[in-house]
């Protein structure tokens, strides 16, 4: 499984210079693959440029390693073809369009050695000479073959190494599928076709989120009283920062703990397929503002964040992860299929069916997942209750 380690480095005061220009060097790719894709568009119809040609457009324009302008270029294709992806399901997504003036510059294969614990992260040869290469000192370095090197921004300059820990994704012999609810109330809520569930509160991750947006409004608000660009206003723009980057590190905790929790009750429930609903598909259908509404929301529970660690963890799990349009899915009855909506705890139809509301979405899930439609999946017989600490 390739995994992934962030850590702070030593280094001189000029390589510390010649890597914050990496960064401003990486974005002019990135601002150069936006240039050219649209000019290739215009003047071929409408036509993407593919990889060759925006490799070959690309090389040896920048004072890089090759390979780490190759890494911008992946990334940018990687986005649009992402976006294509998005957008061929009805998602409302932006192709990149983005000028940036920091970009993570990325050392692969042969762009780096490491001898002890000192890393030399190559600029390559420019104008048929090779460049000195940046020379950067970590206390610790994983036990295994580093297969990428990123050089990060967070508070400070640090590198993300990710590697190989040789180590193959566990065998799973389970055989059931749950349906999984992501929700702000509780973060996650699922059902196995066995009818057990588990539902994980999401209590942490909204007091982080409640907290950091309290303290956001107010230094916004000392902000808005001095000059832009001035040394109060530079002053509150460094707290604001450490806000947000203080907590997106607890909110990272949380939701590592989450998630983490959630796998073990799939390993010990034998779930061998794992079905998460997918809430866009009901964005799309609400008005503009209220759209708005529903964006914030979901920024608030970190709807991302929680569906890469699942995919990443479930993965090295054996688990398959699927995504499946959540709509109509906690609306309706599985026994009358009336359809109206929940505010309270429970579900309650006036046909006599009751069930506590996550439970009932999480095996809505389920059911549209593996009958096509919501169908009544029999009696629940255990809810597993877990709180983050
Ligand atoms: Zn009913």
């Amino acid at each position: 499984m390739i995994r992934c380690v962030k850590t702070a480095f030593h280094t001189s005061k000029l390589d510390l210079e010649r890597l914050f220009a990496c960064n401003r060097i990486s974005a002019e790719v990135w601002n150069q693959c936006l240039l050219i894709a649209k000019h290739h568009a215009l003047q071929d119809d409408g036509k993407w440029i593919g990889k060759t040609e925006l490799q070959a457009a690309l090389k040896n324009q920048f004072p890089l390693h090759s390979q780490s302008v190759q890494a911008v270029c992946h990334k940018y294709l990687y986005a649009r073809d992402s976006a294509k992806q998005a957008r061929r399901q009805g998602l409302p997504t932006k192709y990149p369009y983005k000028k940036k003036k920091h970009f993570n510059t990325k050392w692969v294969d042969q762009a780096f050695k490491i001898k002890a614990n000192t890393i030399y992260l190559s600029l390559g040869i420019q104008n048929g000479k090779r460049q000195q290469p940046i020379k950067i000192t970590v206390p610790r370095l994983p036990e295994a073959d580093i297969k990428e090197i990123e050089l990060v921004f967070d508070r400070k300059l640090m590198i993300s190494m990710s590697y190989d820990d040789g180590q193959a994704a566990a065998d799973n012999l389970g055989n059931q599928t749950a349906g999984v609810d992501l929700g702000e109330i509780h973060s996650i809520t699922a059902t196995t076709t066995e009818n057990k569930s588990i539902i994980i509160t999401g209590r942490k991750v909204r007091s982080i989120h409640r907290l950091r947006n309290k303290k956001l409004a107010e230094i916004q608000k000392f902000m808005s009283k001095c000059e832009k660009g001035s040394r109060k206003w530079k002053k509150y723009n460094r707290a604001k920062k450490y806000i947000l980057s203080k907590s997106e590190r607890q909110l990272n905790d949380a939701i590592h703990k989450t998630t983490r929790q959630f796998v073990e009750w799939c390993r010990e429930n034998e779930v061998k397929e794992a079905v998460v609903g997918q809430v866009e598909g009901v964005q799309r259908n609400t008005k503009k503002k209220k759209r708005k509404i529903i964006n914030q929301k979901l920024s608030n529970w970190s709807f991302g964040k929680i569906q890469k660690q699942l995919r990443y963890k479930l993965e090295a799990q054996g688990i398959i992860i699927k995504m499946i349009d959540e709509s109509y899915t906690s609306g309706q009855c599985p026994c009358c299929g009336i359809r109206k909506k929940t505010s309270t705890r429970n579900y309650n139809c006036s046909c006599g069916y009751t069930e506590h509301r996550d439970v009932h979405g999480s095996r809505g899930i389920l059911s549209k997942y593996l009958h096509g439609h919501i169908r009544y999946m029999g009696e629940t017989k255990e809810i597993k209750y877990l709180r983050i600490a």
